[in-house]
């Protein structure tokens, strides 16, 4: 059996998808975006979390930390293991509701990915991911009920300042997808400090008949806590105000 490194399984989640979902946290991903909200699940090897202001100084560290002050982060896990903490919730899921593999980058552990949708879809379970679409595998997404991808920035280098890597290979995925008839929900962060090209991105993305929805979320510094724990420094992003998300009200759209 297929196994994966998971950071944390969420359950009755309503915001990653429609209706009550189960959302499992993939740890990987190849992006490196500076605002990430789940810095935890970038690198791909386990790490520990460390919040030192929750020692209490037992020296039992090998032992676990009881306190909160070593956090571990990734857990290998069997697609069976994952199956059946999914299946938790199956009698409440109704017509919309499903699991959403997420992360991190799902499709950085395919076969574990792909094994997961397989035994999901066989209990009837809507499986739903969420992507950068950094790569495209077309069997996997084939199988799938729903695709939520991000378009984070129009401007390639300004994407590559902030992710790491360059936008022109998801703007092909995003094509090669919209010709499969998946529905796509795409989304962008939005992020006050960064000349996104929201204008172009929207305008792009309704060209693209399968994409059924247009989102903009606020950036949220979720992230920050886990990155200082990580090690990691500090974003310097804020939060867009009201009256901002206003002003791009107009570049949302649903079909
Ligand atoms: S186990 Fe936790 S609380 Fe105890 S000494 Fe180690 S880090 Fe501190
Ligand atoms: S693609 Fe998502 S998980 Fe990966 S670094 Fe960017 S925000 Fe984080």
């Amino acid at each position: 059996m297929i196994k994966g490194i998971v950071t944390d399984i969420q359950r009755a989640s309503v915001h990653d998808g429609p209706g009550l979902r189960t959302t499992v946290f993939f740890k990987g991903c190849p992006l490196h975006c500076d605002w990430c909200h789940n810095p935890e699940c970038i690198a791909f090897p386990p790490q520990i979390l460390a919040y030192p202001e929750k020692c209490i100084g037992c020296g039992m560290c090998e032992e676990g930390c009881f306190s909160g002050a070593k956090v571990p982060c990734g857990k290998e896990m069997s697609t069976d293991e994952v199956l059946s903490q999914i299946l938790l919730d199956k009698d409440y899921y109704g017509n919309e509701g499903g699991v959403t593999f997420s992360g991190g980058e799902p499709f950085s552990q395919p076969e574990f990915l792909s094994e997961l949708i397989d035994k999901s879809k066989a209990e009837g379970v809507h499986c739903a991911v969420e992507t950068s679409l950094i790569t495209y595998h077309e069997e996997i997404l084939k199988k799938l009920d729903l695709v939520m991808a991000d378009l984070k920035i129009w401007d390639d280098d300004l994407h590559k300042k902030h992710t790491g890597v360059s936008n022109k290979i998801i703007k092909e995925h995003f094509i090669k997808l919209n010709t499969l008839g998946i529905p796509i929900i795409a989304r962008t962060p939005v992020i006050p400090e960064i000349e996104q090209g929201i204008e172009e991105i929207s305008a792009f993305l309704h060209s693209l008949e399968n994409v059924i929805q247009y989102e903009l979320l606020p950036y949220h510094p979720l992230g920050e806590s886990k990155r200082v724990a990580l090690g990691q420094p500090k974003t310097e992003f804020t939060v867009p105000s009201k009256d901002y998300m206003k002003e791009l009200e107009h570049y949302v759209f649903v079909r």
